[in-house]
């Protein structure tokens, strides 16, 4: 073990084969049925043949929890130059401009496309004879309303309405609970070519390891969010795509800018509930607890509409001086009527908690929200790997730059995709499925008798990211966390080297990747930027030009 990354665990050339064959080809295997995921798969289906592969059912991801929106110039009083603008002006000097341009002027298309898709958006007019007129709402960041929207379950009409079309599609074969391990590439079967073949993948519900081949694969796996304690992501968002490209010789960067959502309900059931943005955009005031008095205008000029890096911190710094466990959002000043149209099911969730939005403030605390770097992706989605691609939350496409401005992930998911699956439909006609793949070897392992260990090990990787790697950090915290996880990787390690793989060890596996490649990625930035606040130095470094961190792996000669 080199710096403290955890090395694959059966190259299968080593291993004899143990099973009888169970390869299952496709002209394309793409991981992950988010927004990246199924509409990469829908815009190329009619061409090809897909084996399209998540770990729960097919909608479970983090689009199908988007509240807020999409964004897209539609506005006549918005330009893409100032879409443009407000992305850069958050992204804090890393963004791509090239990259931003492309996104940000694909945004109208990109809704027809959705639209097209059956995806009923909110509009003003609701009228079917007229032309379409969204509305749209206001968040952090940016300066015109270009959020379109469903009411506040954006994500969900989103994803369910793109699943409705890939469940009746002859080309796209799907494949639910079932967990990507570890990409196969020419390179860890000992040939010289790097290319990327297919993957070992767990089904879940039977425990066998499959052979998933394909001409061209897709990583499409999401975020990272539960490396920290407190997230608004749901339990799918490990880091498996950036674990796994990364062990297969990617490179991936800015993995320090996390971004913190400033605001998820504080309940002990709630489980993160994400309180969305735009109800600050709608007048909702951040309060202290204890007096309730209004603080956000001492921290940013744009008080409750500063991006969420501000107001995290903000609110951060004002429950760590006051010892308090949560702040206050309120809307209450809103009729009741304002509420329940704009947030329907904002509003019904909290009265489950006993919190009626209507009529009083809800107590709210930041949680990890957003992945902004990833596996290093070009304009078409490709990595550093051929054959391979990284598309949405999992790459890092130069889009989001330090800060991801909000509503513009799910944007770049779709762009990104659709060029994707251009440049994968131009590209497949002139390559040929491999041979038969070895298959996953079990011979050296056995069942488990220490459960433990995994669960311990979660805990305590998920405590000690929140503690010295969160919202504000310091060298000596870094410093403290490195060593962690380094011990947690040896041991996790050696346990997986023995014993028959679960979820769970997967899962916690790439965890503990990912968990130090963010922790390495921020002792690398000696400034604070964007999403990276570092205690120790609190200012940005004038004295170099912004650059990218970039990690290499060390088994990529
Ligand atoms: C609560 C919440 C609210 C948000 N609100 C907004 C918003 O309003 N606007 C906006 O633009 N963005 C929002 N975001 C961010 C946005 O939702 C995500 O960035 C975006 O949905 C990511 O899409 P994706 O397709 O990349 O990944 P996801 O939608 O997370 O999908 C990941 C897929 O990969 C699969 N997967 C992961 N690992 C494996 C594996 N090892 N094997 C097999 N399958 C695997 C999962 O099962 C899942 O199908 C929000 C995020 C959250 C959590």
């Amino acid at each position: 073990m080199k710096n403290g990354i955890v090395k694959v665990k059966t190259t299968p050339s080593q291993y004899p084969q143990t099973r009888p064959s169970t390869q299952n080809n496709s002209d394309v295997l793409i991981i992950g049925s988010g927004a990246a995921g199924l509409t990469l798969a829908l815009s190329l289906a009619d061409q090809c043949k897909i084996n399209l592969v998540c770990k729960e059912h097919l909608t479970e991801s983090a689009t199908l929890y988007a509240q807020g929106g999409i964004s897209a110039v539609l506005d006549k009083n918005d330009s893409l130059d100032d879409h443009v603008e407000d992305t850069l002006n958050a992204g804090a000097g890393l963004c791509n401009e090239r990259i931003v341009r492309k996104v940000v002027s694909d945004g109208p298309q990109s809704i027809r496309w959705l639209s097209d898709q059956g995806v009923c958006f909110t509009q003003i007019n609701g009228n079917q004879n007229t032309e379409k007129q969204y509305h749209l709402t206001r968040e952090g960041g940016h300066r015109h309303r270009r959020i379109v929207h469903a009411a506040d379950a954006t994500g969900r009409e989103m994803e369910t309405s793109l699943a409705k079309h890939a469940i009746n599609h002859p080309n796209i074969n799907i494949h639910e609970k079932h967990i990507a391990i570890d990409l196969i590439t020419g390179r860890k079967l000992g040939r010289k070519s790097k290319r990327c073949l297919g993957a070992y993948i767990l089904n879940k519900t039977t425990g066998n390891v499959g052979v998933f081949g394909a001409k061209m694969v897709v990583l499409a796996t999401g975020g990272a969010g539960k490396v920290y304690l407190y997230t608004s992501n749901p339990d799918i968002a490990s880091g498996d795509g950036i674990a796994m490209a990364w062990r297969a010789g990617c490179r991936i960067a800015n993995m320090e800018f996390i971004q913190f959502h400033p605001t998820c309900l504080f309940h002990p059931q709630a489980k993160s509930f994400l309180i969305t943005e735009a109800i600050r955009g709608e007048g909702g005031r951040l309060r202290t607890p204890d007096d309730n008095k209004t603080f956000m205008s001492a921290y940013d000029t744009r008080a409750e509409l500063a991006p969420r890096d501000v107001v995290a911190r903000a609110i951060d710094h004002v429950m760590k001086k006051s010892g308090a466990e949560f702040v206050h959002l309120d809307i209450s000043h809103k009729s009741k009527d304002f509420i329940l149209q704009h947030f329907p099911n904002i509003y019904a969730r909290c009265l489950d908690f006993g919190y009626d939005m209507a009529t009083q403030a809800i107590p709210v605390v930041p949680a990890a929200h957003y992945t902004c770097g990833g596996i290093m992706s070009d304009a078409c989605g490709r990595t550093d790997i051929e054959g391979l691609y990284a598309l949405g939350e999992t790459a890092h496409t130069g889009m989001h730059g330090a800060n991801r401005m909000a509503s513009n992930s799910l944007l770049e998911c779709i762009v990104f995709a659709a060029e994707a699956a251009r440049n994968i439909a131009k590209t497949l006609p002139e390559i040929t499925l491999s041979e038969r793949l070895p298959e996953w070897d079990e011979s050296r392992v056995t069942d488990s008798d220490e459960e433990v260990v995994v669960t311990h090990n979660w805990h305590e990787l998920r405590q000690f990211m929140w503690d010295y790697v969160g919202i504000v950090r310091t060298d000596k915290r870094l410093q403290r966390a490195k060593r962690r996880v380094e011990l947690l990787l040896t041991e996790i390690n050696d346990y997986y080297n023995h014993f028959r793989v679960s979820s769970d060890l997967i899962e916690l596996r790439n965890l503990a990747v990912v968990s130090d490649l963010i922790i390495r990625s921020a002792m690398l930035r000696k400034e604070s930027r964007g999403l990276h606040y570092t205690a120790d130095y609190p200012e940005l470094d004038h004295t170099h030009p912004p650059k990218n961190t970039i990690l290499t792996p060390d088994n990529d000669t």
